[in-house]
């Protein structure tokens, strides 16, 4: 692993603990997280806890991911504020599991993560590019961007996607994505959505959905 990368990491594993969390790196691809799906990182605030696979392919991003959601945490930033003042956090990923809520709640709350983590990304670059981080900028923010419109696709279809086949895997999707995240990723333009559609069609690649 590069030495920068490797610095930056145990001077934020410090910061981390040093403000009551744990700082865990599990020797895996993917962990479980609360509700039984799986992932390659989180932060739990409830449970003070940030978890890592640390043998995901791309752990260290996955870290300075989770990283930059502890630093909106304790910094309260203001999408993380108003994300956390709305009575339940999550919301949008219990509709997607099949429960149900009116259109205005869900509105909202689809607004409210997409922004937190739009927020979350941006910080991670501004990170990135402030340490001279040996990440690939322009892969990491259009992968970024992937993400972030995923939230979009899944309003709209009600999917979410299997942990081997994120976005960032359709070279197609990749295309299309920008090259900053100046944007406010709130509207999906057609030839994006398009080319979500044809990756996600495959049922081999989403999981949850509406119950039929
Ligand atoms: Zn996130």
């Amino acid at each position: 692993m590069h030495k920068i990368l490797w610095k930056f990491v145990q001077l934020a594993k410090k910061e981390i603990i040093q403000n009551d969390f744990e700082c865990i790196f599990s020797p895996h691809k993917k962990i479980m997280y609360g509700d039984g799906t799986m992932a390659e990182g989180f932060l739990d605030v409830q449970k003070k806890l940030l978890k890592c696979a640390s043998k995901a392919e791309k752990w260290g991003e996955i870290f300075l991911h989770e990283y930059n959601h502890f630093i909106q945490y304790l910094l309260k930033t203001p999408h993380w504020k108003k994300y956390m003042n709305y009575p339940k956090d999550d919301f949008f990923f219990d509709w997607i599991l099949g429960k149900k809520y009116n259109e205005q709640t869900l509105s909202k709350t689809h607004e409210l993560v997409r922004n937190v983590e739009l927020e979350c990304e941006r910080m991670t670059v501004q990170m990135i590019k402030k340490n001279g981080l040996p990440i690939n900028l322009e892969q990491y923010i259009k992968t970024a961007a992937a993400y972030v419109y995923f939230y979009n696709f899944a309003r709209k279809y009600r999917v979410w996607y299997k942990p081997e086949c994120p976005p960032n895997k359709s070279k197609n999707i990749m295309a299309l994505m920008p090259k900053t995240l100046n944007g406010s990723f709130t509207k999906m333009p057609h030839k994006i959505l398009k080319a979500y559609e044809s990756y996600y069609l495959n049922d081999d690649r989403r999981i949850y959905g509406r119950k039929r």
